[in-house]
C-alpha cells in the first residue's frame, strides 16, 4: 500500500487537478494499493472522481461517536460508504489536538464498528529514541490503541511506523532501521492477536518518503508500502513511488 496523506492542504479545486493528474498512470499500476486521503472538504469530489479506478479513499481522522452536538466533527457513519480507510492516531493529531491512546482506541472502536479500516500511526519522538525507548513507546501505543479489539475486527487493520523525528523534516529513517522496527511491530501484534493476523496486517514506514528513498523502504522485507506527506502533493513524484513499489513487492 502507498497512502497520501495530504494533510491541511489542497482546496476543492485543488484537490481535483491533483486526482486528475494521478489517476491516469496509478489505473495503470498493478500490486499496489494505492490510498488517497485528502481534506474531508474533498471527501465527496473525491469519492466521485476515483469511483470507477482502483484507487482507495480515506479520511485523515474521525470522531468517536455516530452522531450528536459535537460542533465541527465528523462521525465513522458519515464516512462509510464513501471511505474505505481512516487514519488514526497520526502524531499531529497526537502532538497537536492531545489525542491520547484511549482516545484513539475509542476511534479505532468506532471506525471497525462501520467498517472503516483504521491506519492505526505509532512512532517515537527524537528524546524518546535517543533514550532507548523506541521499542517500550511503540509497544505501549499498540497495545493501549487496539484493547478490545478483536481478531475478527483486526482483519483490515493497517499500521503505519512513523517517527516523529523524520515527520515532514527531510530526515528518514533508514531502511534497515525502519525494517527491525517493523519486526518488533509486528511481533508485538501477533502477542495482541495471533501469528496470522500479524502477518496479514500491512505495517507502512512513513516519514519522509519520497521518490528518491522509497525502493529502500519498500524492497525490505517488512514493510509493506508507505504513508507519504510531503511528495504525496507533488503528482508526478507520487506516481514514482506507486511505480518503484510496483516494483519491488510485484
Ligand atoms: C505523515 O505526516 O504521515 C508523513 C509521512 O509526512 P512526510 O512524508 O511529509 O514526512
Amino acid at each position: 500500500m502507498i497512502a497520501a496523506n495530504w494533510k491541511m492542504n489542497t482546496t476543492p479545486s485543488e484537490a481535483q487537478t491533483l486526482v486528475s493528474q494521478l489517476l491516469p498512470a496509478l489505473c495503470d499500476i498493478t500490486g499496489v494499493e494505492v490510498l488517497l486521503c485528502p481534506p474531508f472538504i474533498s471527501t465527496v469530489l473525491v469519492t466521485e472522481l476515483i469511483k470507477n479506478s482502483s484507487v482507495r479513499l480515506g479520511a485523515q481522522n474521525t470522531y468517536f461517536e455516530d452522531k450528536g452536538a459535537f460542533t465541527g466533527e465528523i462521525s465513522p457513519v458519515m464516512l462509510a460508504g464513501m471511505c474505505q480507510y481512516v487514519l488514526l492516531g497520526h502524531s499531529e493529531r497526537r502532538g497537536l489536538f492531545g489525542e491520547s491512546n484511549q482516545i484513539v482506541n475509542r476511534k479505532i472502536k468506532a471506525a471497525v464498528k462501520h467498517a472503516l479500516n483504521p491506519v492505526l500511526c505509532v512512532g517515537e519522538s527524537l528524546e524518546e529514541n535517543d533514550a532507548g525507548r523506541t521499542d517500550d513507546v511503540l509497544g505501549a501505543q499498540l497495545r493501549q490503541s487496539l484493547e478490545g479489539i478483536s481478531i475478527a475486527e483486526a482483519q483490515g487493520l493497517v499500521v503505519a511506523y512513523e517517527p516523529i523525528w523524520a515527520i515532514g523534516t527531510g530526515r528518514a529513517a533508514s531502511g534497515a532501521q525502519a525494517n527491525v522496527t517493523i519486526g518488533m511491530l509486528r511481533s508485538t501484534l501477533a502477542g495482541i492477536f495471533d501469528e496470522a493476523t500479524a502477518a496479514s496486517v500491512r505495517i507502512l514506514y512513513g516519514g519522509s518518503a519520497n521518490g528518491a528513498n522509497i525502493a529502500e523502504f519498500v524492497s525490505q522485507p517488512e514493510i509493506d508500502g508507505a504513508l507519504v506527506g510531503g511528495a504525496s502533493l507533488k503528482s508526478d513524484e507520487f506516481i514514482s513511488m506507486v511505480k518503484q513499489a510496483s516494483t519491488a513487492k510485484g
